[in-house]
């Protein structure tokens, strides 16, 4: 996958749609960015605290007993065996890292379920910075757990109570509070969106899980699958096969598919496709996963759907649930509820003209089950009841 213009283009998707008085830090941003990643003292300095500290690189994990029951070879890169139970690790410490060089002295954060939320926590204890996390309220009551992780790692949590009191609003306070203290602070935009160069420069952070797959496989695998939210994992694990001939495939979920259902609009500082009413209003998100519960996609992945070289599908709650149980039941493994989307679509579409039987399938397993415990607990109570 291309470095975006100047501009951060991705076609017609991409750009800085950000008000005049955060253009100097977004300049900054990516100014240092691309100093910092063709220096190789900075790229060994990230892979020595992703070895040390996140455990990579994780291992690639053949899913025997799920391909026998779908007739397709499965093959899980193994995100959910990172330290803190996602891949949000992997971009959280790139730019704590940055933002050490750049000079600054804290860093801001938004967060809708909480993971990114933690894994900027863990990142600022580690570098010594202090992190202030922007999180709805609604997430913060439903969040508890993640919110005292946050909290246990030394970071201030701020509930946002405007708009739905969610991601949406989160993410919005937190580029607010950016504004008056850009000198300062770094803002670690957790995915792929945002204004330039975030969608670029958390894709590079997370292509560390496409690179180390594509090695660690070997052969180039028929299918390469991940979940999309805003899509981080997805751009992460994509781009170690885009120069192949590996058919890409993202899958969202049905109450937060931008890139499946959505239009052209321009929120958080890019362009890019959202699910919109009529009027061209933003629509509320809903999912199961917390971490797909965005209303839109990140440029590139607008850009990819329009070209063609990815293809980006929706399911639905019922079929992510039912695919965790099987990962559970047939390799012991229960996986975030994210990756089970990528999952559900594998198990719905195996033997299918989308998803031919015999087919090798490389699958992102973007984070553990733990983080969503409580809401299995509600729906198996809720299947009885
Ligand atoms: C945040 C999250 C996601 C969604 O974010 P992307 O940017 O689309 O990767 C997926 N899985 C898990 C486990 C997450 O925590």
């Amino acid at each position: 996958m291309r470095t975006p213009t100047q501009k951060g283009r991705f076609g017609e998707y991409g750009g800085r749609w950000v008000p005049e008085s955060l253009v100097p830090a977004c300049l900054e941003v990516a100014d240092a960015f691309e100093k910092a990643w063709v220096d190789p003292g900075f790229r060994e300095q990230l892979q020595t605290m992703l070895a040390r500290h996140v455990g990579r690189p994780t291992p690639v994990t053949p899913a025997e007993r799920l391909s026998a029951e779908l007739g397709v070879r499965v093959v899980l890169k193994r995100e959910d065996l990172t330290h803190t139970g996602s891949h949000k690790i992997n971009n959280a410490i790139g730019q704590a890292l940055l933002a050490k060089r750049m000079g600054k002295h804290r860093l801001i954060a938004e967060t809708g379920a909480g993971m990114h939320g933690v894994a900027t926590a863990t990142a600022g204890a580690l570098l010594d910075l202090p992190v202030t996390v922007f999180m709805g309220e609604q997430d913060v009551e439903r969040q508890s757990h993640n919110v005292f992780r946050m909290r246990y790692l030394g970071a201030e949590v701020v509930p946002v109570r405007s708009g739905s009191r969610t991601l949406k609003d989160a993410t919005s306070e937190a580029m607010r509070h950016w504004v008056s203290s850009t000198e300062e602070a770094h803002y670690c935009l957790g995915s792929v969106v945002g204004p330039h160069p975030y969608p670029w420069m958390v894709r590079e952070f997370q292509r560390v899980i496409g690179d180390e797959a594509r090695e660690q496989h070997g052969t180039v695998p028929d299918f390469v699958v991940a979940c999309v939210g805003g899509g981080s994992n997805a751009a992460g694990t994509f781009a170690g096969f885009a120069d192949t001939s590996a058919r890409l495939v993202g899958v969202e979920a049905v109450g937060g598919s931008g890139a499946t259902s959505g239009q052209a609009g321009v929120l958080h500082g890019s362009r890019s496709l959202f699910l919109q009413d009529e009027h061209g209003q933003i629509l509320e998100a809903h999912s199961i996963a917390a971490g797909l519960d965005y209303p839109g996609v990140g440029p590139e992945h607008a850009h990819l759907r329009d070209l063609g070289r990815a293809r980006y599908v929706a399911v639905n709650d019922e079929a992510a649930v039912a695919a965790a149980a099987q990962l559970a039941r047939t390799e012991g493994i229960i996986p975030a509820l994210e990756s089970a989307h990528a999952l559900a679509w594998v198990a719905e579409a195996a033997g299918t003209p989308e998803l031919p039987a015999g087919s090798t399938v490389l699958l992102t397993l973007s984070g553990r089950g733990d983080k969503d415990i409580a809401t299995l607990i509600a729906r198996s109570e809720e299947s009885r009841a």
